[in-house]
C-alpha cells in the first residue's frame, strides 16, 4: 500500500467485515485494514484512528451504528474483554462459527489444503465457569491488596472478583486469601522496581475431587508470619489440600520461579478425568477445561480407532492424562515430556492406576524420538500434543521414519499446526480431517485435533 488513506485521531465511519484471529474487529478503507477492539462483522461504527502503520493500523471504537444480531451483553463485560475473556461479547454459537472459520483460513492460506474437512467445532452446554486454574497478579492499589488481571496488553492491574470463565469456587477463595494476606499486612509486589513480596497467588481445584491447591509467588524466601497465614488460609478454606511457596526473585513476566516449598500438605492435588485419577503438581500442565478436556481426548481415541495390539507414542505427555488414558485399549505407551516434575506424576500415575504398560520418560520431543527409534520402537499410532510452538520439524521426519499408520495431532494454535501439517505432508503423511473442540469459550484460543494417515500410493 502507497497511500494510507487515513490519518493518526481522525475520526470516521466504517463498516466491519471480519474477526481477526485474536478477536479484533477489521474494517477496510480503501482496502487499508483497521484493527478495532470490540467490534463485530457486519457492524457500522464510528472509530477514532489510534495507531498507523505501513500494512495495518489500529481504530478504537467510539460509537456503534448498526449492531451485529450476534453481539452479547454480560455482566462486566468491558473488563472481561480486554482481559481472560477477549470473545465474550458475541454470542456462544457464533464463537464456536469462528473458531472454525479460524482453522479453514490456516488450511487454505498456510498449509495450502483447502480440500480438508474441518468439522463443527464442538462447545460447552455452559460456556463459562470453566477454568480448573487461575493465575491472578497482586498489587497494592490506594493503600490496599488487590487481586485481577492484567488489561490487554499492558502491566495495569484491573481489579476484578468474579473472573466469569473460572471456576466460581476459585473465584470466591482468591478473596478470602486477600483478605488474609491483607489482615497480615503482606507486602504486595511491584514490578517497576522489583520490590515487595507478594506477585502472585495461583490456584488449582479439581474438577471432580474439588482439592485445592494454592501457590503463592513470592520474591523472597523468607516469609514474615507464613504460617500463620497458612494455618488460616486452612481453617478458612477446607478444600485446600496443598499450599505451596513458590519463590520467583527476578524481575520478569514469567509468573512461577525455579524454587518451591511446600508449606502445607502435599505437593500436588488429585482430579479425575475419564474415570482415571491423576495427582497434579504445581508445575505440571493440566489443561484448564476438565469437562472440555474430556471430550477432546474421547474424539482423538476415536480418530485413532485403537486396536489392542497397537504400540502408541504420547509426545509432548504432561501427566500422561492422554497415553494412560488410553492403556487399557492398547499393547503398550510410550511417553515423553520436558518437565522432570511432569514426568514424575506421570509415572506415579501410571502406578496409581494399576497401569503397567507404560513407561515416561523426561526429555525433548525432538531428543528422545531419535533415540526410541535408533531402540527399534514401532509405534502404530504417535499422538503429539505440543504447546503453542508447535513441533519440532526434526522430529516430524524422524516420527514419520518410524512408519506409524497415523498420527493425532492435537494443537492449540492452528497456525503453527497449518504449518506442520505441511511437513507431515512432505514426509508421507496426509491431512486427513480435522476437529475443532472449544476448550476455551469466550477467548479467541482455539483447540483442534488433525486426524494424519499414510498416504497408500
Ligand atoms: N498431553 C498433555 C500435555 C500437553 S501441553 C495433556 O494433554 O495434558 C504440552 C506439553 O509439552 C507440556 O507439558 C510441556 O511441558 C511439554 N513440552 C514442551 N516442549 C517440549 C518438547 N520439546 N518436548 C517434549 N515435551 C515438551
Amino acid at each position: 500500500m502507497e497511500i494510507i488513506p487515513i490519518k493518526k485521531n481522525q475520526e470516521l465511519e466504517v463498516t466491519v467485515v471480519d474477526l481477526s484471529y485474536l478477536g479484533m474487529g477489521v474494517a477496510k478503507v480503501e482496502g487499508y485494514p483497521l484493527f478495532i477492539e470490540n467490534a463485530l462483522p457486519g457492524e457500522r461504527i464510528q472509530v477514532k484512528v489510534l495507531k498507523i502503520g505501513k500494512k495495518f493500523g489500529f481504530g478504537k471504537m467510539l460509537s456503534i451504528l448498526k449492531t451485529s444480531p450476534h453481539r452479547q451483553t454480560i455482566e462486566n463485560e468491558d473488563l472481561l474483554r480486554t482481559g481472560i475473556a477477549p470473545l465474550s461479547h458475541l454470542q456462544y454459537e457464533q464463537q464456536l462459527k469462528f473458531k472454525q472459520e479460524q482453522v479453514k483460513n490456516v488450511l487454505i492460506k498456510t498449509a495450502k489444503m483447502p480440500e480438508v474437512q474441518v468439522t463443527d467445532t464442538i462447545g460447552m452446554k455452559e460456556p463459562f465457569g470453566y477454568r480448573n486454574k487461575a493465575q491472578i497478579p497482586v498489587r497494592k492499589m490506594n493503600g490496599v491488596l488487590q487481586t485481577g488481571f492484567y488489561r490487554k496488553n499492558s502491566h495495569e492491574l484491573i481489579p476484578l472478583d468474579h473472573f466469569f470463565i473460572q471456576d466460581p469456587e476459585i473465584d470466591a477463595a482468591i478473596v478470602i486469601i486477600r483478605e488474609i494476606l491483607q489482615q497480615f499486612e503482606v507486602k504486595a509486589y511491584n514490578e517497576k522496581d522489583n520490590s515487595g513480596f507478594l506477585r502472585h497467588i495461583v490456584i488449582r481445584r479439581g474438577y471432580q475431587t474439588h482439592e485445592m491447591m494454592v501457590v503463592l509467588v513470592t520474591r523472597k524466601e523468607h516469609f514474615f508470619q507464613g504460617e500463620k497465614i497458612v494455618q488460616k488460609i486452612q481453617e478458612k478454606l477446607p478444600e485446600v489440600v496443598s499450599i505451596i511457596q513458590n519463590i520467583n526473585p527476578k524481575q520478569t513476566n514469567v509468573i512461577l520461579g525455579e524454587q518451591e516449598k511446600v508449606l502445607l500438605g502435599r505437593s500436588f492435588i488429585y482430579d479425575q478425568l475419564l474415570g482415571k485419577t491423576f495427582r497434579i503438581s504445581a508445575k505440571s500442565f493440566y489443561q484448564v477445561n476438565t469437562q472440555q478436556a474430556e471430550v477432546l481426548y474421547q474424539k482423538a481415541f476415536e480418530l485413532a480407532n485403537l486396536e489392542k495390539s497397537d504400540v502408541v507414542i504420547d509426545a509432548y505427555s504432561g501427566i500422561g492424562t492422554i497415553g494412560l488414558s488410553l492403556a487399557d485399549q492398547v499393547a503398550y505407551v510410550y511417553g515423553m515430556e520436558t518437565i522432570k516434575q511432569a514426568v514424575i506424576d506421570a509415572q506415579e500415575n501410571a502406578k496409581l492406576n494399576g497401569i503397567k504398560n507404560a513407561e515416561y520418560v523426561t526429555g525433548k520431543a525432538e531428543d528422545i524420538m531419535p533415540r526410541w527409534k535408533e531402540e527399534g520402537i514401532k509405534p502404530n499410532v504417535i499422538f503429539v500434543d505440543p504447546p503453542r510452538k508447535g513441533l519440532d520439524q526434526t522430529f516430524i521426519e524422524t516420527a514419520c521414519d518410524m512408519d506409524p499408520e497415523k498420527f493425532i495431532y492435537i494443537s492449540c494454535n492452528p497456525a503453527t499446526m497449518a504449518r506442520d501439517l505441511k511437513t507431515f505432508a512432505v514426509n508421507g503423511y496426509f491431512t486427513d480431517s480435522i476437529q475443532p473442540v472449544d476448550l476455551f469459550p469466550q477467548t479467541h484460543h482455539v483447540e483442534t485435533i488433525a486426524l494424519l494417515q499414510k498416504k497408500t500410493s
